[in-house]
């Protein structure tokens, strides 16, 4: 479960967030990164993590959201922030 004491402060204000034990696996990028349907999340500028540049908006990028939180293997993606 991700923990929002550990969110990477990358991420855009709101509910969801990447915390710092994104390793990262680019799972979420392929559902909800830049060159998807529903692009929200992306790279850090060093590449070591991943966050949520623009919050979900709408039933589409929610569902991508959460699309990404189930598939996260290392548990990293939260909306409980
Ligand atoms: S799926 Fe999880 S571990 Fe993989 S890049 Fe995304 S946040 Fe990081």
């Amino acid at each position: 479960m991700a923990d929002n004491s550990l969110r990477n402060p990358d991420n855009a204000p709101g509910r969801w967030y990447v915390d710092d034990t994104c390793t990262p696996c680019h799972t979420c990028i392929d559902i909800a990164g830049p060159a998807t349907a529903h692009p929200m999340m992306q790279y850090n500028a060093d590449e070591t993590k991943v966050h949520f540049a623009v919050q979900p908006s709408g039933p589409g990028q929610e569902e991508a959201a959460q699309e990404a939180l189930d598939l996260c293997p290392t548990q990293a993606i939260g909306n409980d922030g």
